[in-house]
């Protein structure tokens, strides 16, 4: 299993994948698990019930990333490794990304923002506030205490190419580009936050702004990205910004067959981002001079993350264990592969 001495310092690029456990609905239809997470930067996908034989690796569908983390791994521990690296870096003038990502059900949200399943509603153990309460700590140390920083938030939320303010009643936004290639969400609110407290309150109202009003909350949240930011300012400039994304559920592809339009259209443009997340990526970590940030809302929405000397990225990619999830689990494992 993973130590804290296995962290690895100092990379641009973070790709790591998160196992969760079968849930109540996969034990009872007797879904089978298929994943082993053999050692502490290996995933496999093998047949059900069959005994995983180590010296079989290349027999199965095998995969490396930077950290495997398997069912047993808490939200604290997932942070360790990813997003926690990164809060330094917003302190030191940079600008940091962590995205979830994969199938509806695999965790991206049980990750991000914590537990939002059954009645009581915990964010104070997922990453978004792990992250918040990171920062005020640091701000804490002599280092930091002198620049003065104040720390602000903002919380929207991507849907089928529209932004919506989860902070100001999903107000709908505009996105603008000035001439100086700067994008701008035009009258995105942004709180001031003083402790953790605060940061919690707000991903509790931007939450429950996410779910309320659709018939089947889930349906329309696995469609939208939400994005979640932590903004240092000194002096009212920018001193360096953490963007958090819990990532529309990638097994949309499907939907592309779909007799609703609607359907149809929204999966397209999921799969268009996603697409396009890829490969801004990819760019930032080959220090490419172009990054197609262009080519979907939520690239151009995170354009100023993708560049510059002091950008640092992690990707998450959520699994679930069944056999069922299967196709999807494999997609979710390729793009990830090629993310790195
Ligand atoms: P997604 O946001 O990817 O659609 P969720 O985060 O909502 O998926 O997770 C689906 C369900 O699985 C939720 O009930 C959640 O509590 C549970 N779950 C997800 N990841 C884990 C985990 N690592 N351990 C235990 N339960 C989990
Ligand atoms: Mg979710």
């Amino acid at each position: 299993p993973l130590n804290t001495t296995d962290l690895i310092e100092e990379h641009r690029i973070c790709v790591c994948v998160r196992a969760r456990p079968l849930n109540k609905k996969e034990l009872t239809t007797k879904d089978l698990d298929v994943i082993t997470v053999p050692s502490k930067d290996v995933v496999m996908v093998h047949e059900p019930k069959q005994k995983v034989d180590l010296t079989r690796y290349l027999e199965n569908q095998t995969f490396r990333f930077d950290y495997a983390f398997d069912d047993s791994t808490t939200n604290e521990m997932v942070y360790r490794f990813t997003a926690r690296p990164l809060v330094e870096t917003i302190f030191e003038r940079g600008m940091a990304t962590c995205f979830a990502y994969g199938q509806t059900g695999s965790g991206k949200t049980h990750t991000m923002g914590g537990d939002f399943s059954g009645k009581n509603q915990d964010c104070s153990k997922g990453i978004y506030a792990l992250a918040a309460r990171e920062v005020f700590v640091m701000l804490g140390k002599p280092n930091y205490k002198k620049l003065d920083l104040q720390v602000f938030a903002t919380f929207f939320e991507i849907y089928s190419g529209k932004v919506f303010d989860l902070l100001n009643r999903k107000a709908k936004l505009r996105v603008l580009e000035d001439g100086k290639q700067q994008v701008q969400v035009v009258g995105l609110q942004e709180k001031e936050v003083k402790c953790t407290e605060d940061v919690l309150r707000l991903i509790e109202v931007g939450n429950s702004c996410r779910t309320s009003g659709q018939t089947s909350a889930n349906a329309h949240s696995s469609r939208s990205h939400a994005v979640f930011q932590i903004i240092l300012r000194r002096r009212g400039k920018m001193h360096g910004k953490f963007s958090l994304i819990d990532l529309a559920g990638n097994e949309r592809g499907a939907d592309t067959s779909s007799a609703d339009r609607q359907t149809r259209l929204e999966g397209a443009e999921i799969n268009k981002s996603l697409l396009a997340l890829k490969e801004c990526i990819r760019a930032l970590g080959r220090n490419k001079p172009h990054t197609p940030f262009r080519a979907s809302k939520l690239t151009q929405v995170l354009r100023d993350s993708f560049i510059g000397e002091n950008s640092r990225t992690c990707m998450i990619a959520t699994i679930s264990p069944g056999m069922a999830s299967c196709e999807n689990t494999l997609n979710t494992l390729r793009y990830a592969n090629r993310v790195k």
